[in-house]
Parts: structure tokens; sequence; C-alpha cells
């Protein structure tokens, strides 16, 4: 888990006169994340330009930033103290810290580092050029993906939550918002501010979103990383149809419509993704297809590859 070295190596397509100085700043942020006993590299809001908002999220703003010797190109995450005491959100975000700073996955967002002053704290991510999913999603024809599109983010986000499981993460937050896209258009799953680190016991908070929560969740049983793998059935059909499974006008309906496992496929969801879907969204965890099996599902195998 505590091998950095990928992740604090110089991209390839970094031009080559300016490999020897990103290279140099990305030393210091390791060096701030691993070598915490020794005297790490003092990281301040002085080191960055601070450029456009990219978003805001619950309780932080985001901006593009650059780091300023390098012009390396970064994600600025502001979060105010007094804002996060208020709604006792400081627990969060030192999840999100600790998590984000040890998963290291090509589809899940990089936390480079992270420094403080007196009113605020700053993360310093990777920068996803693309955005959010979701407003990729709705910009679409129909608000929906292609099956190729589709399959692809599906096998991504796959394989991002069996690198979580892999370390005992459940990210329990899983939904087209908390997807990010790269300039390459690929996955970088974001927002572990729910997600939890639970190395043998079964949990029992509940949280999430009420369209992506499982059944078990709802009723307040334990639960355990099979939670992820539900929602990864609820994420597919979103992509496919443009909209959640089990969404309705009453709060109460969208419950009873969870327990029951009460999914309508329009027309044109053909029986390949509806296999994976029904797979997945099943009452009992123990019965969902184990995520290295979506990603070698035949719908997900044969579209992915007609993405282009
Ligand atoms: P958050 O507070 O994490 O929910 O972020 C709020 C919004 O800022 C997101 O919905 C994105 O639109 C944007 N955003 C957050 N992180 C990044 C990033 N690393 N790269 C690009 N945009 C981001």
């Amino acid at each position: 888990m505590q091998d950095y070295d990928e992740l604090f190596t110089v991209a390839s397509e970094c031009p080559a006169n300016r490999k020897t100085n990103v290279q140099a700043t990305l030393d210091k942020m390791k060096d701030h994340v691993v070598a915490r006993n020794g005297k790490p590299y003092s990281w301040s809001i002085n080191d960055f330009q601070i450029g456009c908002p990219l978003g805001r999220g619950k309780f932080g703003r985001v901006y593009l930033a650059r780091e300023k010797s390098t012009k390396y190109m970064i994600a600025l995450k502001l979060l105010y103290k007094s804002e996060l005491v208020k709604s006792r959100l400081e627990k969060q975000v030192l999840r999100e810290i600790e998590i984000q700073t040890h998963l290291q996955h090509p589809n899940i967002l990089s936390l480079l580092t992270y420094f403080y002053d007196t009113n605020r704290i700053y993360l310093v991510l990777e920068f996803a050029a693309r955005g959010e999913l979701y407003k990729h999603l709705q910009q679409q024809p129909h608000g929906r993906f292609s099956e190729p599109e589709a399959a692809k983010y599906v096998y991504q986000v796959a394989d991002a939550l069996r690198h979580c499981h892999l370390y005992k993460v459940i990210h329990r937050d899983i939904k087209p918002e908390n997807l990010l896209l790269d300039a390459r258009g690929n996955i970088k799953l974001a927002d572990f501010g729910w997600s939890v680190h639970a190395p043998s016991s079964k949990r029992k908070t509940m949280c999430g979103t009420l369209d992506y929560l499982p059944p078990e969740m709802v009723t307040g049983r334990e639960y355990d990383e099979r939670v992820d793998f539900w929602c990864l059935g609820v994420l597919c059909y979103e992509f496919l149809v443009g909209r959640p499974p089990f969404e309705s006008s009453q709060q109460e309906d969208t419950y009873r419509r969870i327990q029951a496992v009460d999914v309508k496929y329009p027309d044109h969801v053909r029986s390949p993704a509806r296999d994976l879907i029904s797979k997945l969204l099943r009452r009992n965890p123990f019965d969902r297809l184990p995520l290295t099996d979506v990603m070698v599902h035949s719908w997900v195998v044969t579209q992915k590859a007609l993405m282009k």
C-alpha cells in the first residue's frame, strides 16, 4: 500500500525540458506525504497560483491551480475549519485525507498532498480535466450513455472499487456525481467523505444517497463491501437509462422499491446489459456478482471493446 513511486513519477507526456522541474515538485509532495516524521517540505498557499473555480462541494470549494515553480496543474480543494466544526464533519475530512492518500490506482483520484493554515485546510488533488461524469451524462442524447461508453465506465469503476476493497475500504457513496473524468476520458473515483476503512467488523451506519442505498442499509442491517456491488448495478442502470432504477417522487416509495428490488427496464436496454444489472441488484449481498466477475462479464467485455 505504501509504494508511492508510481504516483510521484513524472507523466510520460511531460515535455522533456520540464521533467526535472516537475520531478522536483513531485518529490516535495512525496516527502510531505511519506516522511511525516522527518522534516517534510512545508507547503503553503504561496506555492500555488489560483485559477478558475472548478466547483463547489458539500463543504468545500475547488479551484484549478498550478504550482508556481513547475506550472504543474492540480485541483486545490479549500475547506474552512469553522464550517467543518459547525457541521461536525472534521472526522469525515480526516477520513477522506487518510483514505485518499493511501489508495493509488489509475481510476482513483489521487490526493497529492495537503496543508493548512489558521482558517483553512487545503487538499492538493490530481486535476480531472473533463470534470463530473454526471454533467457528461446529462449532455448525452436522451441523457444516457451508449452501451460501449457505459461498459467502459462500469469496468473502470469496478476496477477502482476492487482496489478499495483490497485495502478494506468501502466507498459507500458511488453515484455519477462522485465520478470525475480525466483529460483522456477515464474515470477518477472521488469523494471518499462517506467511505469507511473497515478492517474486519461489519458496519451499521446509514449513509450514502437514497437512490443508491442497498436494501441492507435501508433496513439498518449490518453491511460489508458488497454494498458497493449494489451501487455499481444502480450506476450501470442510470448510465443506460438516464435515471436511477428506484427513483420515485416520494421517498417512502423509493425505500419500498429498493426493498422489493422493483426494477423496470425500458425496451432499449438489451438483455446482456439487463443480465449484468440483475446480477448486481440482488437483495442478498452474497448473491451479488463479485467485481472481478463484473470486469469479465460478456456485456462489459464486448461493449467495452467497441469504445473508440
Ligand atoms: P467536491 O467538494 O469534492 O464534491 O467537489 C466539488 C466539485 O468540484 C466537483 O463536483 C467537481 O465539479 C469539482 N472538482 C472536485 N475535484 C476536482 C478535481 N480533482 N478535478 C476537477 N474538478 C474537480
